[in-house]
């Protein structure tokens, strides 16, 4: 079981909500803060650990420093995100740069901010060396294929976009060493919002034992594996939370079995882990706008899909609750919804929840990862903005809502004006 909570009451809300309306985002960052430390003390036990926040999990630069205070790298993926790093004061090694189909430009970012860059790709090898150079330390991205299963959000490995093969990552490290790299590391990702410690616990195993055999075969010891994000959160109440402290002892039995027979004792244990840094102590705050009553009963709220698509996109489930109300009967049933012409912008479907009234406040629950980072602008639609509660209980803006104006930034006034629309 999780208890889904929200850090202020009504009361609170309401006297937030005169200086900052709804929709906007809420972080938690003593709870934040607390998990990070879990995380740390959890995988203190191995050599060389290294979380690098995943960027596009919650890509605000205030996050990234505040998980840096707390010894936490980023992992980023795109020209952008390697920017918010920087921003951040994010540098070098605590930088991995694992991207997919990657462009020179972001290669040439790369190198030159000193990230780790973790390579998708054989091919990459010399589009790499010929447009920025190969670094010392390099990494690989391995795709298992049909070696091991994966899950309904990122498919099976074997359909999977991502990485080397098996047979490609033996030819790959022997020719990044003639090419120049001296240290090496190894990566994988195969999941995404897995709840199961074994399947983890199976992955690394995986990834140790092919460590093993890549210093057998080629006799290249690489420095660490990454074992990626992936890891799941407990989006409904009876959903189990992951334990860190079981899954890093079940990882730490399969390095000690794999692993320390090798001789390398000092193999350093990364991760990337997005979701499960930021998504339980995130919120998505909404009032209802309207009720509606046709074939089925509607709650509108004042956010839609465009704050929040991962209901409409994968019918992912968010919790949801009603401040002042957290303990009234499940007595309505209702689909609560956004305002986009879509119908699939519902935030919940067929959802028992207490009866709501025009004006009620509406959150939604695990919101703080892959939420506003995911958002959009289809149908002239608004980003909401972003609060932060303090460890000290202060509420600071982090990134205010966006206005009309930032939609038309892209646009060119004068080609409009100059523009008569007659050919
Ligand atoms: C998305 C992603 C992550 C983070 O995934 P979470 O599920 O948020 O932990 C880490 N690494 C890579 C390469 C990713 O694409």
């Amino acid at each position: 079981m999780s208890e889904k909570t929200f850090p202020l009451n009504r009361e609170e809300l309401e006297e937030l909500s005169k200086t900052h309306p709804t929709p906007f985002y809420l972080y938690d960052e003593k709870a934040i803060r607390n998990n990070a430390r879990e995380i740390t003390k959890a995988y203190g036990i191995f050599p060389g650990f290294k979380e690098h926040f995943a960027v596009k999990a919650l890509p605000n630069p205030i996050m990234l420093k505040i998980l840096a205070s707390e010894g936490f790298g980023a992992d980023c993926s795109s020209m952008t995100e390697l920017l918010l790093a920087e921003m951040a004061g994010i540098q070098g090694e605590d930088i991995m740069f694992s991207a997919n189909n990657t462009p020179a430009t972001e290669y040439r970012e790369a190198r030159r901010l000193g990230a780790v860059i973790n390579l998708d790709d054989f091919t990459h090898i010399e589009f790499l060396e010929k447009n920025a150079g190969i670094p010392e330390l390099i990494s690989c991205r391995y795709n298992p294929g049909p070696l091991k299963s994966g899950n309904a959000i990122i498919g099976k490995p074997e359909e999977a976009k991502y990485g080397f093969t098996r047979e490609q990552l033996f030819a790959a490290y022997p020719l990044l060493k003639e090419k120049g790299a001296k240290r090496f590391g190894l990566h994988t990702m195969v999941a995404s919002n897995e709840l199961s410690q074994d399947y983890h616990i199976e992955t690394a195993r995986m990834l140790f034992e092919l460590v093993a055999e890549i210093k057998e075969k080629t006799g290249i010891d690489p420095e660490f594996v990454n074992l990626g994000g992936g890891v799941g959160i407990p989006y409904k109440p009876e959903d189990k939370a992951v334990d860190y402290q079981e899954l890093a002892k079940g990882i730490e039995a399969a390095y000690r079995s794999i692993i320390v027979p090798t001789g390398l004792a000092s193999l350093g244990i990364h991760i990337e882990w997005g979701r499960t840094i930021t998504g339980p102590h995130g919120w998505l705050v909404t009032r209802a706008l309207h009720t509606k009553d046709i074939y089925r009963r509607y709650i509108g709220l004042d956010a839609c899909m465009a704050d929040l698509m991962r209901p409409a996109l994968y019918g992912a489930y968010h919790h949801i609750t009603v401040p002042g109300k957290e303990n009234n009967a499940l007595t309505e049933t209702y689909d609560v919804t956004g305002s986009l012409c879509e119908n699939n912008d519902k935030f919940a479907i067929q959802r028992k929840l207490p009866k709501i009234e025009t004006g009620d406040f509406v959150i939604i629950h695990d919101a703080g990862a892959h939420g506003r980072a995911m958002g959009f602008n289809y149908n002239g639609k608004l980003r909401c903005g972003e609060l932060l509660l303090r460890s000290d209980g202060s509420i600071i803006q982090i990134r205010r809502a966006e206005t009309s104006e930032d939609y038309f930034a892209t646009l060119d006034r004068d080609v409009l004006k100059e523009f008569s629309g007659n050919n």
